[in-house]
């Protein structure tokens, strides 16, 4: 990539991962160190925001469930903007910005003013959350599939997802901004036909030091999330890809439990 890629008056949308800075990527580091402003959402790291150079002016635009301190039009405005006026502009989002992250919104702003936009991808929090579990998302012939799902829901909305479609038992979801929803996603999924003891990883804070892995089954989802802070961002893993951890992570500190560890189909034999 040249070194021109971050001209005076253009905007990247840049993905700033799940919140450990080891895990932003050179590119993000890069643009970061070379902006004039930049718009920063609450679930950014610390750790990144710390990148921040303290010649650029940084602003909050954070959004947190429930709390929005800026709704979506005025960041738009506000990022067409700081490009107009000739600066460069960092506008830093959690994990990936194309994954529930509001990007068409932005992009179809700048677009529309004539603003150079271009995206830099992130880790997105359920790999993160995978990596920390030591689970892989897709299994040979167990998981084929990976469904990235919100279950956010609008208030007073109810959540109108595919739920025969999400209960099929070969899928992995991953679901987004889930927590609140724990009970209504359980219920739905059982009701659609996924079997209530499916195998369930709740990750609360991936990749930062408050992170914590909780285990357990469909059935108990709600039970599982209960006591976790609506402040702390937290990812439901669903599916048989959730069932198969690394023996270093299921607590024990030797092998898995019997049901936990990796079916020998899936471990290529070692030379
Ligand atoms: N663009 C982001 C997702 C934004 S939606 C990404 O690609 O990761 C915000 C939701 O992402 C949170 O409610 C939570 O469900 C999830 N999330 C983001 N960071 C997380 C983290 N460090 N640990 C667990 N979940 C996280």
């Amino acid at each position: 990539m040249p070194l021109d890629d971050f001209p005076a008056g253009s905007v990247w949308l840049v993905g700033a991962g799940p919140g450990d800075p080891d895990l932003l990527t050179r590119k993000a580091a890069r643009l970061i160190a070379a902006a004039d402003v930049i718009f920063y959402d609450a679930l950014v790291g610390e750790g990144v925001l710390d990148l921040i150079p303290a010649t650029a002016e940084r602003v909050s635009v954070g959004k947190r469930s429930g709390r929005h301190s800026k709704d979506q039009g005025t960041i738009d405005a506000l990022i067409v903007a700081a490009a107009l006026a000739g600066r460069r502009v960092v506008r830093l989002k959690g994990g990936d910005p194309a994954i529930f992250g509001r990007t068409a919104e932005e992009t179809a702003a700048c677009d529309a003013a004539d603003v150079p936009v271009r995206i830099c991808p992130g880790i997105t929090a359920a790999s993160a959350a995978a990596a920390a579990a030591g689970v892989s998302l897709t299994l040979r012939g167990l998981a084929r599939r990976l469904t990235l799902v919100t279950a956010h829901a609008q208030a007073g909305v109810p959540l109108d997802l595919d739920w025969p479609t999400l209960a099929a038992p070969e899928a992995t979801l991953a679901i987004y901004m889930g927590r609140a929803a724990a009970a209504t996603v359980t219920q739905q999924l059982i009701a659609a036909g996924r079997h209530p003891d499916t195998p369930v990883l709740v990750v609360v804070n991936a990749s930062l030091p408050a992170e914590r892995i909780i285990r357990g089954r469909l059935s108990a989802l709600a039970f599982l999330t209960d006591a976790i802070s609506s402040t702390d961002p937290t990812i439901l893993i669903v599916g048989e890809a959730a069932r198969f951890t690394l023996p270093s992570r299921d607590g024990s500190g030797s092998k898995g439990a019997e049901d936990r560890s990796w079916p020998t189909e899936l471990c290529p034999a070692r030379p």
